[in-house]
């Protein structure tokens, strides 16, 4: 069944566990998460990003969701990620999305403060859950503008509590030495500043770019309070390798595009699952 953001989140912070959050583009990857979450009888957040909007109509994928999840057992969050455009939240909502990222992190904290409660207003009163944003990433697709010092763009502890008190957010997503796409080297978290800011925040913490993180930074990371962990990058590059790999063996003329979607689809989902156990 879908349900809202707010009550996956809020249910794994009790038990100082979190929800994974899966980015799909396409029917094999909104199947491949979907399976993955329901052997393992798991809650799971699908996130559809105001940047595929391109790739697919946002009306058509919560179509697909709904027909999907609806009639399972386990709780489906769908989940509209890194919206810059009300136009775009404005669409999710009316499409059945039960949550929305309004990511307003590249503005001076104020106005980040003011478009992000009026946002939460729009979102709460028809019942739907809103992540905000408090410091800078890279870029979505990985990658990352010239000179950006990713330090800088660390989330400030002392913004934490006024981001949350001022906008009412569901969930807070923090910069804390995360980042999208493929990490160079093995990155490094600030845990210190993750444990204040999980403490004067007080709602779920999510975590962006957990692809390439070691699993055990992660398992801290939701010990502290993170209840959300955003998995992207490692299902998508998944996905190609193996396709890769898939048609390397296999060379024949007659080779059928559904047989390499569905060789893509069980990698995918191979990943998701490795993502869910770890954070059970
Ligand atoms: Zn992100």
């Amino acid at each position: 069944m879908l349900t809202t953001l707010s009550i996956l989140l809020n249910a794994a912070k009790q038990e100082k566990k979190a929800v994974g959050a899966f980015n799909v583009y396409n029917l094999e990857t909104i199947l491949a998460v979907v399976e993955a979450a329901n052997r393992l009888k798991s809650p799971v957040i699908l996130s559809f990003g105001e940047g595929y909007f391109t790739h697919a109509p946002v009306e058509i994928i919560a179509s697909i969701v709904k027909e999907i999840c609806t009639p399972l057992d386990i709780q489906v969050a769908l989940h509209l990620d890194h919206a810059k455009e009300l136009k775009s939240i404005a669409r999710a909502i009316r499409a059945g999305f039960t949550s929305v990222m309004y990511d307003g992190s590249a503005l001076p904290l104020s106005e980040n403060i003011q478009k992000t409660k009026y946002i939460v207003e729009y979102a709460h009163a028809v019942g739907v859950s809103v992540e905000g944003e408090l410091g800078y990433m890279n870029n979505e697709d990985g990658t990352c503008e010239e000179g950006l010092d990713l330090e800088k763009g660390y989330t400030r502890v002392q913004d934490a509590a006024a981001y949350v008190n001022g906008t009412g957010i569901d969930a807070l997503a923090v910069a804390v030495g995360n980042a999208h796409g493929i990490y160079k080297g093995t990155p490094t978290l600030d845990f210190a500043r993750l444990d204040e800011i999980a403490r004067a925040a007080t709602v779920p913490i999510v975590l962006h770019g957990c692809s390439g993180i070691p699993d055990d930074y992660i398992k801290k990371a939701v010990s502290l309070g993170v209840a959300k962990i955003n998995v992207n990058t490692e299902i998508s590059t998944g996905a190609v390798m193996a396709a890769r790999e898939f048609l390397a063996k296999n060379t024949e003329k007659g080779l059928r595009f559904e047989t390499l979607l569905m060789d893509a689809r069980h990698t995918m989902s191979a990943t998701v699952e490795r993502f869910i156990k770890l954070l059970s």
